[in-house]
């Protein structure tokens, strides 16, 4: 059974843009079935000889704000169970707001590694605002930005050790 690396985050953080650097180059390898896994897309992905599965989550269709806290609850509640490290996508440049919040607590009571991702931190001043994270419960946090790159090996090399 492959390793399985689920992205989770509220919409507009940088989900799809981190999928799309990880799985580059490759074919998603599953796709497109009905009902909630219509909302995640599978691709494959390789970190230092280390074979994965990444899991984008999102395009939620929702036609009220309950609908819509419950398809992400939804993902992140798939995610707990599947996957082998969830990496959870925050926004430095808007900071902690309530569905931030709503999700973390989420993941601290799952059983599966959290790895509370910074994104957007395209340049290095950006670096200091990230330490609001912390307060999010969950741990050590990775400065990253999926638009260039920057912070995803460091990222990926943490990863890897729980496979
Ligand atoms: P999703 O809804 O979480 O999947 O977010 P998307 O990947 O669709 O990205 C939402 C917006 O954030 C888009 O306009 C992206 O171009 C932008 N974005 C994503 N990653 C970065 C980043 O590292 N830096 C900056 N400045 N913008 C980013
Ligand atoms: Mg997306």
């Amino acid at each position: 059974m492959s390793n399985i690396v689920a992205i989770v985050g509220r919409p507009n953080v940088g989900k799809s843009t981190l999928y799309n650097r990880l799985t580059e180059s490759r074919k998603a390898i599953v796709d497109d079935f009905s009902g909630v896994t219509r909302d995640r897309h599978y691709g494959a992905s390789e970190w230092t000889n280390h074979e994965f599965t990444v899991v984008d989550t999102g395009g939620y269709v929702a036609n009220s704000a309950d609908v819509f806290e419950a398809a992400i609850r939804e993902q992140v509640i798939i995610a707990i169970e599947e996957a082998t490290a969830i990496l959870f996508v925050v926004d430095v440049t808007t900071g902690i707001t309530d569905l931030d919040d709503e999700i973390a607590t989420l993941l601290r009571k799952g059983n599966k590694p959290v790895f509370v991702v910074v994104n957007k931190v395209d340049n290095t001043s950006q670096v200091s605002d990230a330490s609001e994270f912390y307060s999010l419960g969950l741990g050590e946090i990775y400065t990253i930005s999926s638009m260039t790159g920057s912070g995803t090996g460091e990222l990926l090399d943490e990863v890897v050790k729980h496979f």
